[in-house]
């Protein structure tokens, strides 16, 4: 059978052109190539214990991601709990520091965090972040080509932002937000995730998700696809798309062929350049694209006889391996007394090493933190994420490939194309949409 559309991968960025473009009654068919759909936003029961990619937090000021789930008849508030504040723990201090970050939902606790006064960070370094994050935010806005030569590292010292603030609050946020460390952060996309937030500050919030994110929407999504005519084949691996007299007509999966006038490639970065050369599918629109570096994500993931903290909340993990984790068995995973869910950094020194190593560095930085999780370990797994992400070093934003593509027959979705936002569900969801428009214009034309 010939379809209107083959999309490859079935990611947000996937899933969400998917779902626009069967609404319009297109013949869509995804192809996936685990046994699962959601990509990095999938969770999946693996040997009796629950994982998913890694644990997710929506920023108030998503718009396209609700937008989808609405279509998809799911609304986002239902499947988040919201939270107001964030922890900073440290390995060198040894407590925990609560900072605010909704204006409106929140308004006293986020003072409390710009101005309060304690022994890890004094008065003294919380203002020194004043300067930092204002001009970062003008330059964001006026300067970002120079802003993205600049790294966060830079930044910070031509701002004059004290050594204990640096190491306390930016460290562990570059760390946890995209595995970086801030002398690799570019400042631009670092102010880029803040900028949004300005024109809907009263939006300004972190939402943990009440669920397994495959139970809350993957999987509803994929259904409302295939009620709308789609069809979705799981543990179909595309290893080719067939390109012939400089148009893209098909793939080939699981060594059969599939037709179609358009195809989506949606597939993570690493995966999207393989499919690019193993296709020879050449054409200089992909060289900024085929040099783009990308970057692996590695998370570990304990289950426990006891909550790891008082409390789920998302927490900066300062001086340690423990990039950023929350305890999950109120939100997330309430089946199991306990449930922490940690993202790793820096990624690269843990990408080749072995399970059981990861979880003893894991358990000595838990301690470091003052988390006593040793001896309550009933189980854990660690998920790698090896490149799938594309690196969010000075100097790379521009080298992000637009969605359309000289190739005939082509198109590119996924967090790694240009969007205004940077590798997140949102700048996924965003690429779908985008995607999906450029399909239907052309198959409009090419009924004409
Ligand atoms: C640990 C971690 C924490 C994160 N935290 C957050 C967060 O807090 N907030 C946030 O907004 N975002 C977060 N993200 C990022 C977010 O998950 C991604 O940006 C988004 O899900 C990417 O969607 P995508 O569709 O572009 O790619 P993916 O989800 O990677 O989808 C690509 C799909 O293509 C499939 N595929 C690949 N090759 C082939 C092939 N040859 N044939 C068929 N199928 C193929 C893959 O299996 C996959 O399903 C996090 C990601 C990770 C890993």
């Amino acid at each position: 059978m010939k379809y209107d559309v083959i999309i490859i991968g079935s990611g947000l960025a996937g899933l969400t052109a998917g779902l626009l473009l069967t609404k319009k009654g297109y013949r869509v068919l995804i192809l996936e190539k685990k046994p699962f759909v959601g990509g990095r936003t999938a969770s999946w029961d693996e040997d009796g214990m629950k994982v998913e990619s890694g644990f997710h937090r929506v920023i108030g000021y998503y718009k396209h991601f609700p937008r989808v789930l609405k279509k998809a008849g799911i609304n986002m508030n239902k499947i988040v709990m919201w939270e107001e504040v964030m922890d900073f723990r440290s390995a060198r201090k040894g407590d925990v520091t609560t900072f605010g970050m909704a204006p409106v939902h929140g308004p006293l606790k986020l003072l409390k965090g710009m101005f309060g006064n304690t022994d890890t960070i004094s008065y003294k370094d919380r203002m020194s972040l004043f300067p930092f994050f204002i001009n970062g935010m003008k330059d964001y806005l006026k300067k970002p080509d120079q802003l993205d030569q600049v790294s966060v590292k830079e930044y910070a010292e031509r701002h004059h932002v004290t050594n204990n603030a640096f190491h306390l609050v930016l460290v562990p946020l570059t760390a946890g937000i995209f595995f970086l460390p801030p002398e690799r952060f570019s400042a631009y996309v670092f102010f880029g995730l803040l900028a949004p937030s300005l024109p809907r500050f009263y939006k300004m919030r972190m939402g943990g998700f009440l669920g397994g994110m495959s139970e809350l929407f993957s999987d509803p999504i994929a259904r409302v696809i295939e009620k709308q005519g789609g069809t979705i084949l799981r543990d179909h691996k595309v290893t080719r798309m067939i390109y012939e007299n400089g148009r893209v007509k098909g793939v080939v999966a699981e060594g059969q062929e599939f037709y179609a006038d358009e195809t989506v490639l949606a597939t993570e970065i690493g995966a999207a350049k393989k499919l690019i050369t193993d296709s020879s599918v050449e054409h200089a629109c992909f060289n900024n694209l085929l040099q783009l570096p990308d970057v692996p994500a590695v998370t570990i993931q304990f289950e426990l006889d006891r909550p790891a903290t008082p409390y789920d909340r998302t927490t900066f993990g300062a001086g340690t391996s423990l990039a950023s984790f929350t305890e999950q068995s109120r939100t997330t995973f309430k089946h199991v007394p306990g449930r922490m869910s940690c993202i790793l950094a820096p990624a690269e020194r843990f990408i080749n090493m072995e399970s059981e190593d990861i979880y003893q560095i894991a358990i000595k930085d838990a301690k470091k933190l003052g988390l006593e999780i040793e001896g309550h370990v009933v189980d854990y797994r660690v998920v790698k994420h090896p490149k799938e992400f594309y690196s969010l070093e000075p100097g790379h934003d521009w080298m992000r490939p637009d969605q359309d593509t000289p190739i005939k027959g082509l198109t590119l979705a996924g967090d790694y194309t240009k969007t205004s936002n940077f590798a997140t569900m949102e700048s996924a969801v965003e690429s779908g949409e985008i995607a999906a428009k450029i399909v239907e214009d052309e198959m409009t034309k090419s009924a004409l």
